[in-house]
This record gives C-alpha cells, structure tokens and sequence, in this order.
C-alpha cells in the first residue's frame, strides 16, 4: 500500500465533489520541490555510515512550508510525498497560513547513540539548509524526533546563518525557543475534536472504553488526557506488544508509562515474563488489539493500520486519527457504510501543527504566551474547525475526512487561483 497513492484517491474524491478547476487538481498531484540528500556520519566505532535524507516540499501557496522530520527505517519518498501533501491538507483545514512539507531519513534512531544521533541531526541541517528557513521552510518534529534534535537542527541552523534564528523550527525545548504546550498539542488538538463529536453523538465521556494503537508522544499524551477526563482506556499498544484489559474497567495511563519506562514495553504488571498469566489484562498483537470490542478506537502509530482486509472487523463506534494516515480509502468507505465514525487525521492531529504554528510566530516576535493562552487559542481554532468539517460532511452526505477534504482543498485552490498559477 503506497501512502501517496492513497492520498491522490483521497484528493481525487474531493476534487470530484468540488468540480476542481483542474489546473489546480494538476497542481496538487505532484511536490513543487523533491530533496534528496546523502549525510555522512562518523560512527562512535570510528566508521563512517551514509544515511538518506529527503525533503519533500509539497505546496506553499497558502504560506511557507510547513512540517515535521521522521526518523525511521522504513521512510521511503512515496511516504514521505504523501507526508508532505497530507500538511498542506492540514494547515488549510485549520486554517493556519501555512503550506506542507515533510522529512525523513532512513534510520533506526534507536541504535544510534547521543552523540551520532546529534550528527546526523546536524548533517540534516547542512544537507538542506539552503532550501529552508523561517520564510521558506519550517521543520519540527515528527516520528522518533524530539525536542533536542529540534535544538540541534536550530543550533545548526543559526550557526550558518551567524545569528540566532529560533523560526527556522518548531517543536524546539522551552529554553531555547518552545513553545509552551507544544509536547502535548497533538494529543490536546485530538481531545478537544473528540469531545466535540461526542457532544454531537450526545455520548458521556465516562461510559466510553478507549483503545489506544501507539505509544509515542500522542498516545501517550492522549491517553493521559482521557484518563484524567475518565474514559475507560482499556487497551494499549506499542511497536512490541499490546495489552487489553479483561476486567473492562480501564488501566491507569500512568502506572502504564512508569512500567513502559522501565521494561521498554507496554505492560501493567512487574512480571518478567510477557506472556504472564495475570487474570486483569492479556497481551495481545497489534493487529489483534484494533478489533477488540470498545467505544473509540485511537490510532496514534503508522500508516496504513486499518485496511480492507480488516475494516469490516473494527468494533469500535469512533475512530480517532492522531497518526497520518492510518486508515487506507478503501477502508474508509468500510467504516462510514458501517456507521462508524472517523476523526480524520488532517483534523484530528492538526493540533500540533497549530502549536508549531504559534510557536513560530511567538520566535518572530520574541514575546512568549502562557500555556493558558496557547491552549485556549488552540481550542477556538480545533472546536472551529471540527465544526466546519461537521457540517459540510453533514451537507454533502460524506465521511468526516470527505468534508475535511471539502474545506481544505477550497482554501488551497482559492489561494493557487488567486495567485495565478
Ligand atoms: N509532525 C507533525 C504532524 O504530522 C507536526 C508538524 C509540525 O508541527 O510542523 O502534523
């Protein structure tokens, strides 16, 4: 399954419902600008490896490019040109001025250590420093990339440039840039479209039982968030294993990331051994996890996660998309014939860009908001824009992602239109 593909029938089937004018649609099925770039890294054992790194700049009619780095060892260019486009998507659908961008270097970041992983950071930098900056190009972070290798990359950066220059990326530490709020926004961004469509379904928080398919930073933020708002979270996954609750009353999201802490997998009891025979939870894979019985079902891990071969075996009433593209098209119409409800991922996870997005324009103005202030701004923007999304799903007898779709691709077209193409 190609991302890229999946992106262009998912543009296709908007740009039909929209009439597109069709010079616009030939626009947005391709990159402007393709990267690709060889960065040598002096190992700590003294040899020298050659990792590829790509840049993938999408679209920047509505403002700069905009979006994260992935470090990850399956990253290929049609993921990360899919990335890109779904980016653009992004920011039109919320409606922040920004354009899309994504990427990647093919690397398993998990066996490199501090000082190679600084490098390559570093190398990226270098590699393509001259196609990006605060007007052109925006990084942040993305799958395995963190804080610090924001602030590598930003370090980097400004030493090109010979002064400080903190907008050339997001998702930096607090001291050096941050944004207040920026760690959890993606998760923050995913509650609050959550809490929305239930007040639409007319559905209690409290009698929901939540799965949750990853535990990077916006699973783990997000289940945190349910926990505290007293949903039931009742299973969990990681790239190792899964685990459901068998009592079906929820684990608590903390006791869950103090044992991943310590035994590097999701688990809720001190066993050593991971199949245990503890009677309150089972160890499960994760395909079997997303077709477990519960309420909302979050996908907060890769791509391509629920498919045709198992749309039709998801039990849950509501999928909630923190990852980008999880779900494939053909899945899509599966789960909408069944009546299940799909938070689309260019809504749904959109938080985090709108904070990048903040975090951006409080370095260009170097006067710093409260975390009060950030969330209540990215709360107007998340609750707005679901219900925009809401409605012309509504209007058009569509999924939640077609209506989506509608708003951004309209946004996108207007600003190519307007500025001649
Ligand atoms: N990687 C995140 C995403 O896919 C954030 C991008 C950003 O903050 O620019 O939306």
């Amino acid at each position: 399954m190609n991302p890229f593909q999946n992106a262009m029938t998912q543009l296709k089937k908007a740009s039909d419902i929209l009439n597109l004018d069709p010079d616009v649609l030939e626009v947005l099925k391709k990159p402007k600008r393709i990267l690709e770039a060889s960065i040598p890294v002096r190992m700590d054992d003294g040899t020298m490896k050659v990792f590829s790194g790509y840049r993938v700049q999408y679209n920047d009619a509505r403002g700069p490019f905009k979006g994260g780095i992935r470090y990850h060892h399956e990253v290929n260019l049609n993921e990360v040109k899919a990335l890109g486009f779904w980016m653009t998507v992004k920011c039109a659908t919320v409606g922040i001025p920004m354009g899309g961008g994504k990427g990647g270097v093919i690397v398993k970041p998990q066996l490199l250590s501090w000082s190679e992983l600084e490098k390559l950071s570093r190398g990226y930098i270098r590699a393509f420093a001259d196609f990006i900056g605060p007007e052109k190009d925006i990084p942040a972070p993305d799958v395995y990339t963190t804080p610090q290798i924001m602030a590598w990359m930003m370090d980097e950066y400004s030493k090109i440039k010979g002064y400080n220059c903190p907008a050339i990326i997001t998702g930096k530490p607090l001291r050096v840039g941050g944004s207040a709020g920026r760690d959890t926004a993606t998760a923050q961004g995913g509650f609050y479209v959550t809490e929305e469509l239930l007040k639409k379904l007319k559905i209690k928080p409290k009698s929901c039982r939540v799965i949750i398919q990853g535990f990077g930073n916006a699973g783990c933020n997000m289940a945190d968030l349910l926990f505290h708002a007293g949903f039931k979270v009742i299973g969990y996954s990681d790239s190792k294993t899964a685990i459901i609750d068998m009592k079906g009353k929820g684990f608590d999201s903390h006791i869950i990331e103090k044992i991943k802490k310590k035994k590097g997998y999701v688990d809720v009891c001190d066993c050593d051994n991971i199949k245990c025979k503890c009677k309150d939870h089972k160890h499960l894979t994760n395909e079997q996890l997303l077709i477990q019985d519960c309420d909302i079902l979050v996908l907060a891990a890769l791509e391509n996660q629920i498919t045709k071969d198992n749309a039709v075996k998801i039990k849950a009433k509501i999928v909630v998309e923190l990852a980008n593209g999880p779900t494939t098209p053909e899945a899509d119409e599966k789960l909408f014939k069944k009546g299940i409800y799909l938070l689309p991922d260019i809504l749904t996870n959109a938080g985090g860009v709108t904070v990048s997005y903040f975090e951006w324009v409080q370095n260009l103005q170097s006067y710093y908001w409260t975390k009060d202030e950030v969330f209540e701004k990215l709360q107007k923007i998340m609750v707005d824009s679901f219900n925009r999304v809401y409605d012309l799903a509504t209007e058009y007898k569509v999924d939640l992602r077609t209506g989506a779709y509608l708003l951004a691709i309209g946004r996108i077209a207007d600003a190519i239109k307007e500025r001649g193409v």
